[in-house]
């Protein structure tokens, strides 16, 4: 859901109330067909961007815990049925190596949606 403020245009993706503007500037509904007079004076391709990476960044972080601990347990149970030193080594490496693919999608996550969500970033 995209709102925008009718005073200051500012674009929120969700809420009652425009925080710059006050309780009285009530947010509206971009899909609301009484907002569509405010749609041509608005950029909105800029939130929408902003929106859309967000979401990316979300998935990238979703599929990055269940691969690093899909990929963490298939390590470690490799490791369970070997004794010894190996054996340890193997259930570290599940750990470690499940913590390190979270930390690829997530840096990677947080990397594109700074790249592709900042404010400054001309369209
Ligand atoms: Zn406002």
């Amino acid at each position: 859901m995209l709102k925008v403020c009718p005073n200051c245009r500012e674009t929120f993706a969700g809420g009652r109330a425009c925080p710059d503007c006050g309780p009285d500037a009530l947010l509206l509904d971009v899909a609301d067909p009484a907002t569509q007079a405010l749609l041509p004076e608005l950029n909105l391709a800029r939130p929408i961007r902003r929106f859309y990476a967000a979401r990316r960044a979300l998935i990238q972080f979703f599929v990055g815990l269940t691969f690093g601990v899909a990929t963490g347990l298939l390590l470690f149970r490799h490791g369970v049925g070997v004794g010894g030193e190996a054996g340890f080594l193997w259930k570290v490496g599940g750990i470690i190596g499940g913590l390190a693919v979270m930390a690829v999608f997530v840096v990677a996550g947080t990397i594109h949606a700074r790249r592709h969500a900042s404010r400054d970033r001309e369209i």
